[in-house]
């Protein structure tokens, strides 16, 4: 048996566990201590190919990483709380944009069949596809290939399908005379997945990790008032928030992108009102009475990297120790497929090629 410690179970180590456990000769260790923990605070939208970034590797693991939830959906038994794919709408203001919008995509779905069927929707499709965006109603592009994934109810559904033991509270790393113990106790790999947490682990192989919080805030709304069901769309609105409707009249508002708010784990109410405003732009009849819809607040902090990539690699000088990080706001989508890498990587020595920058760029020697 292979003895494996994966530090962090957010989507990372949780993925990179179910694929480890699903070889059946390792022995996997998850250690968690869950706090502000960027995973279980986010919910969102599986749709990278719209996006216009230019970086070749992310687009590479994101797209990569959309198709894999439909094979990891049938694998882990995943249920529509934790992956549907339900479509993303996305609206543009001026028609020219659209038109952009619209060649950008398809031209994406020549190489990303899982992006599936593409359609225009004029105002009168809206009103009939999501009653509840009826009075904003802009038109925009329909991908229904798009996904919502809950990233709470999918790590809970990945320990339950994988073999493994969690052990919650913190991990540390201590390196002596080139051994490498997590708690004191030695493992044959280990797996640094700890997010925007990671810096305390990698400092001890003499590297500063070149990763940053940025504080990530979304509203649940619940009321009866709001005509939305969970086989409805996402909803990426220009310039405004998200949409996400999950069932039983209930939307969420994501998300927001604080760079200066370090590890702070408040709800805080400026950014909440600033989702709720967004919200009003969209549902215009129900303005005045969004905030009092609140049910619940969701708070936590992603890890960024200077060029917004992930990146997945061994740590320089020590081949049994992994690191994943720097997923961003496209964590949802790409966590998954990191996770994999790494197992793929740890099995038979797959490495990371055309997915990720070298590591190089995101250490630097203490
Ligand atoms: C509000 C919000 C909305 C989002 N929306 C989207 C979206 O729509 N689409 C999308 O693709 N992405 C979205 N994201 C981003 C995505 O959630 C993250 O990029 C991703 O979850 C990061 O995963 P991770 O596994 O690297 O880190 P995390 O999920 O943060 O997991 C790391 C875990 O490691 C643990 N840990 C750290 N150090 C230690 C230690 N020493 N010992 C033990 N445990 C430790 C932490 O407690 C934590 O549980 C959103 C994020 C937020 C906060």
């Amino acid at each position: 048996m292979n003895k494996i410690a994966i530090i962090g179970g957010g989507i990372v180590g949780a993925s990179a566990a179910f694929y480890l456990s699903k070889a059946e000769d390792f022995d996997i260790t998850v250690f968690d201590e869950k706090t502000g923990q960027a995973t279980s605070a986010a919910a969102g939208i599986i749709a990278p190919w719209l996006s216009k970034r230019r970086n070749k590797q992310w687009y590479q693991l994101a797209h990569h990483g959309a198709a894999l939830y439909r094979q990891l959906a049938q694998d882990a038994n995943l249920d529509t709380q934790a992956f549907s794919k339900v479509g993303v709408f996305v609206n543009r203001n001026k028609p020219e944009s659209l038109d952009d919008l619209s060649r950008l995509a398809q031209a994406r779905i020549k190489t990303a069949p899982e992006m599936e069927v593409i359609e225009k929707w004029d105002k009168q499709t809206i009103v009939d596809r999501m009653p509840y965006l009826s009075d904003w109603a802009k038109p925009g592009l329909f991908v229904s290939g798009g996904a919502r994934v809950d990233g709470k109810h999918l790590i809970a559904q990945l320990e339950t399908a994988s073999n493994l033991t969690i052990r919650n509270g913190k991990a540390n790393i201590t390196v002596k005379n080139h051994e490498v113990l997590v708690n004191q106790e030695h493992y044959d790999s280990i797996v640094i997945a700890a997010g925007a947490f990671a810096k305390e682990l990698v400092s001890p192989f003499g590297f500063e990790l070149k990763i940053t919080p940025q504080k990530g805030q979304l509203i649940e709304l619940q009321s009866n008032l709001i005509q939305a069901d969970d086989n409805m769309p996402i909803v990426m609105a220009e310039s405004l928030s998200e949409l996400i409707p999950i069932g039983n009249h209930q939307v969420l508002v994501a998300a927001t992108h604080e760079n200066d708010a370090g590890f702070d784990l408040r709800a805080t109410q400026p950014e909440i009102n600033g989702l709720v405003q967004n919200a009003e732009v969209t549902m215009p009849k129900l303005a005045g009475h969004i905030a009092n819809m609140i049910t619940e607040v969701r708070v936590g902090t992603r890890p960024y990297t200077a060029d917004f990539a992930p990146f997945m690699s061994t740590i320089p000088g020590f081949d049994n120790v992994w690191i994943a990080n720097g997923l961003g706001s496209s964590g949802l989508t790409t966590g998954p497929i990191s996770g994999k890498l790494v197992a793929d990587d740890i099995m038979s020595g797959t490495g990371f090629d055309g997915y990720t920058k070298p590591i190089s760029n995101y250490l630097s020697e203490i």
